[in-house]
Order: structure tokens, then sequence, then C-alpha cells
């Protein structure tokens, strides 16, 4: 297992052959970790990462674990658990 370092900001070219793409916009993308990369909050094991360089994001549904959210220089990052 390895910790997702963000203090950079979040590069998927770094990352990924630690990722399945699920879903990519203009500025937000969706993935999940197939590395059992840890989260940089909590430091557990996390399913999915949510990237996004907007100011604001919503959400339809919530998933039923935990959420961490990470603020890197210009993106904000939201994992699940
Ligand atoms: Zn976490």
């Amino acid at each position: 297992m390895a910790d997702l370092d963000v203090s950079e900001g979040f590069d998927l070219h770094e990352h990924r052959e630690s990722f399945k793409l699920l879903r990519q916009g203009a500025d937000s993308t969706h993935l999940e970790n197939r590395e059992d990369l840890e989260c940089p909050a909590c430091g557990a094991v996390f399913d999915r990462l949510f990237v996004t360089e907007r100011e604001t994001v919503t959400f339809s549904s919530s998933p039923e674990g935990p959420i961490c959210l990470v603020r890197a220089p210009d993106q904000l990052l939201v994992l699940t658990h």
C-alpha cells in the first residue's frame, strides 16, 4: 500500500496505473482505486476518488461509507471508503 501524495496537486498521469477511470468531465474526474492507495486524509485505503478544479461541487446521491475531503493547491478531492 502507498500513500497518495497530493501536496503538489493530483496528477492523473502520475498515478495512471493505480486507478481505473470511471468518468472524466471537462473539469472533474472520477476514479476507482485499483492499488489500495491510502487516503491522504485518514490513512485508510479508499474506494473512489473524485477530483475537481471547480470551486463548488454538488452530488445528487451520497455513498454509504465515510467521505474524506482533501484540499490540493488547485483542486478539491473527495474520497469515499
Ligand atoms: Zn479517508
